[in-house]
């Protein structure tokens, strides 16, 4: 595993020690101006930084090797490559507000082995550095501005994308600080979505600058030993911890807008009968007030696993929702680019070329 790139910030202050503080955020926000399209638009900077930055930074921590788009249109797929030729994968999908939700990628790979995720099987090659994580924002604002007959607002954000983002924590953390200092998404717009990683889950209660974010915690089992056949890096005592963990955040952040989601992957067989529903209320009701979000699997290349009927879903939700559970149910899209849930994973052909 190679470590994360330097970033821009650190970048520029061993460039230039004596920079003052707001010199970067000057900087910042250019990145974030849809009219600036480089080091040389930047007039507020003198010329000469402007020429050594021209040489030393690249204005985007990463550029498109190949972009796919569902026939439906409404799932657009990237792939990435960070400036030491590193491929990740970033998804566009236009959600029921008429409006765009990225899903971003927080890792290269992932360590993490979930039974059910083609990421997953890559395992970890690198973690994303900030700007390459803020940078899949900038990327999809081009991409839209130079598609004018598309609607152009991103409302949410979701890392939900390559990787897990709390083995990369202080990155995802500046990431978001970025989008929430230099775009109009504000902390209910964006979802950080992890397997569960407790002492880090346990770790930003007491850390002043972990922004507001919701959190969607793929569960995808209410019984320990069932879920570690699912999620293997499942924790001792993982379902107890959580639930007091959940409390715990609600009472930190909290507040009518703001809410912690569950994942459930219904895998047919696996975790998807009345029984399992039956648990998995009780699970929920040890727990703050937190949302079920089932999500039917999406098939991946070599692995056994086999989404449950349609009948099965709706017999599941009909457990929860009589049991007075806040259920939704996430719409597939992208699969037919295998940019949907767990699909991720880049192919690289014979000649060299990577795809989707
Ligand atoms: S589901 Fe998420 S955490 Fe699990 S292997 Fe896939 S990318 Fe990693």
């Amino acid at each position: 595993m190679t470590e994360a790139p330097l970033n821009r910030h650190d970048h520029f202050v061993k460039l230039f020690p004596k920079e003052p503080a707001f010199r970067l955020k000057q900087i910042e926000k250019a990145y974030f101006t849809e009219s600036m399209k480089g080091w040389e638009d930047v007039t507020t900077l003198g010329k000469e930084m402007r020429e050594v930055l021209i040489k030393e930074i690249p204005w985007m921590s990463c550029t498109p090797v190949t972009t796919l788009s569902s026939k439906a249109g409404d799932t657009h797929k990237v792939v990435l490559s960070g400036n030491d030729e590193q491929y990740f994968e970033s998804v566009l999908m236009r959600n029921n507000r008429d409006q765009w939700t990225i899903c971003v990628s927080s890792q290269i790979g992932c360590a993490m082995g979930c039974t059910f995720c083609a990421t997953g099987t890559m395992g970890l090659k690198r973690s994303l550095s900030s700007d390459e994580i803020a940078d899949q924002y900038r990327f999809w604002k081009q991409f839209l501005s130079q598609r004018p007959e598309l609607p152009q607002r991103i409302s949410n954000v979701v890392f939900m994308g390559m990787g897990e983002p709390l083995v990369n924590v202080d990155n995802v953390k500046k990431a978001i600080h970025t989008w929430l200092d230099y775009t109009d998404l504000g902390p209910t717009k964006v979802t950080v979505s992890t397997v569960g990683v407790l002492p880090v889950l346990e770790g930003i209660l007491t850390d002043p600058d972990w922004p507001p974010v919701r959190i969607a915690i793929s569960l995808h089992s209410p019984e320990e030993e069932s879920r570690r056949k699912i999620v293997p890096t499942t924790a001792p005592n993982f379902h107890t911890r959580l639930a007091q963990w959940t409390k715990d955040y609600e009472l930190e952040h909290g507040n009518r807008n703001h809410h912690i989601t569950f994942e459930y992957t219904l895998i047919s067989g696996v975790n998807d009968n009345e029984e399992e529903a039956k648990r998995l209320v009780k699970f929920v009701k040890t727990t703050s007030a937190v949302k079920v979000n089932v999500i039917p699997l999406n098939l991946v290349a070599g692995k056994e696993f086999v989404a449950s009927p349609r009948e099965g879903i709706e017999k599941f939700k009909k457990v929860l929702l009589d049991s007075g559970v806040d259920v939704t149910e996430r719409k597939t899209m992208g699969s037919d680019i295998a940019a949907a849930c767990g699909q991720l994973a880049l192919t690289i052909k014979s000649d060299g070329k990577v795809v989707g």
